[in-house]
This record gives structure tokens, C-alpha cells and sequence, in this order.
């Protein structure tokens, strides 16, 4: 219980999401206030499964099945803001997983397609978001890391798992003047890149250190072990 932030008994969850996006999201320096919102909008808990509804406002990932994992909060906040997206803004995530980081990049986008290659889970989390009224996302179960078939261009990229090298297939999505928010390293701990396409080519820089579970696929990791 967190004092006078647990006192609404008509909203528990949103006095906990609230009080998560001061302490983890805001503290700590996120300062875009359309992810902020966006944060204190999007119902974690209903993302998270049953009986791990009592962490979704932990400041950490939460198990999720299939051996993946719902992204921290902070995270989904730092790479939605790397990525700069804007309200009319088409954007790409590989890794749906639960849904959580589409849902929040459907509150600051246009559209939103999110790939996950693990069927269940792309299953679930298009039941989830269509629940919860989030119409402009578009759950594709398949390989996201080369998504065949999939048409660009997209203004911003956000690959929610660890790629060993960036994935040039997903480069080659990005809208001029786009940017991709990728993990990018060793299995154990990687290195946040954001690449962002100019006229003339590509540009990137290291944003931090991370540790994400592994992108699986052909421009990711061949085997999902550790
Ligand atoms: N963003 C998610 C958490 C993602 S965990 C959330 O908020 O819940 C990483 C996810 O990436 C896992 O669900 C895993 O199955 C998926 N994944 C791994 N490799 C992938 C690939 N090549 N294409 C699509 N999804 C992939």
C-alpha cells in the first residue's frame, strides 16, 4: 500500500500506475510528456499474466510465458522517446510479446504494427489490445527481425528483444528521417542503438545498456537458449 495513493478504491490500479510513473518514468529523467501520458494510460496490469498481476507496477520485466518476458516500465518509457514518434507517425515493433510497448506506442502513433513470432503470444495480445480498444494496431505473428512481405516504410522502428548486429532488413524499413531503437549486443547485456535514416544514408549512436531477451530469427539469434 502506498499512503494516500492507495486510497481511491474505485481505481487501485491507476493510483499504482500513477504513482509508477512519478518514481520510475518521471525521476528518472523520461521528460517527453506525450510518453508520459502515454504511461499513465495504458492498464499494465491487464498485460501481465494472473498471477503476476501484483508486480505489473514493479520496477522490473514480469514473466510472461514462453520464456519471455513484458518489458520494464522505464524501458518501454526510453525507447518510446528515442524514437520520437508523432501522432501521425507509422511505426513497427518487433517483439509484441504482451502487447504492453504496442499499446503504449499506439497511445503516441498513428498506426502500429507489432510482429511476435511466438503464435500464443501474438494471439493473446491481439485479443488483449482489440479488449481494450487499441483499433490502430496490428498484431503479425512472423519472423520480425527479416518481416518478409512487410511494407515500409515505417517513421520509427522499436525492437523490443537483442539483436547480435542490427537488422539490416528492418534498416531498410525506415522512412527517411526514421529512427529504429534497437538492442544490440551479447546475449547477456547489449547496448541500446538508435539509427536513424538521413538523405544520405544512416546514422547511429549508443543510447545506454540494456538487457533484453534474445531476437530470434533470421537477422537475430538462431536459437532461443541463453
Ligand atoms: N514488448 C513486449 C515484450 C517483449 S519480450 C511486451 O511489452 O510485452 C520479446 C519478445 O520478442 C518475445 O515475446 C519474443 O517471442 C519476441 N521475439 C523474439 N524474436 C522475435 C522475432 N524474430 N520476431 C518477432 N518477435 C520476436
Amino acid at each position: 500500500m502506498a499512503g494516500a495513493d492507495a486510497l481511491n478504491p474505485a481505481d487501485p490500479s491507476g493510483r499504482l500506475r500513477h504513482s509508477m510513473v512519478e518514481r520510475d518514468i518521471v525521476r528518472r529523467g523520461i521528460s517527453d510528456e506525450r510518453v508520459i501520458q502515454a504511461m499513465r494510460t495504458v492498464p499494465r496490469e491487464r498485460f501481465v499474466p494472473g498471477a503476476e498481476v501484483e508486480h505489473a507496477y514493479a520496477d522490473s520485466p514480469v514473466p510472461l510465458g514462453h520464456g519471455q518476458t513484458v518489458s520494464q516500465p522505464y524501458v518501454v518509457a526510453w525507447m518510446a522517446q528515442l524514437a520520437r514518434i508523432d501522432s501521425h507517425h507509422r511505426v513497427l515493433e518487433v517483439g509484441a510479446g504482451s502487447g504492453y510497448a504496442a499499446a503504449v506506442l499506439a497511445e503516441l502513433a498513428g498506426a502500429v504494427v507489432a510482429m511476435e513470432s511466438i503464435p500464443e503470444l501474438a494471439a493473446s495480445a491481439r485479443i488483449r489490445l482489440k479488449d481494450l480498444g487499441y483499433h490502430n494496431v496490428e498484431v503479425v505473428a512472423g519472423d520480425g527481425s527479416d518481416p518478409i512481405g512487410l511494407e515500409g516504410p515505417f517513421d520509427a522502428i522499436v525492437v523490443s528483444a537483442a539483436a547480435p548486429a542490427i537488422p539490416l532488413p528492418l534498416r531498410e524499413l525506415l522512412a527517411t528521417g526514421g529512427r529504429m531503437v534497437v538492442p544490440v549486443g551479447a546475449r547477456g547485456g547489449q547496448r541500446l542503438v538508435v539509427v536513424e535514416r538521413t538523405a544520405s544514408g544512416f546514422r547511429q549512436r549508443n543510447a545506454g545498456a540494456v538487457a533484453f531477451v534474445p531476437l530470434v530469427g533470421r537477422s537475430g539469434w538462431d536459437a532461443p537458449g541463453f
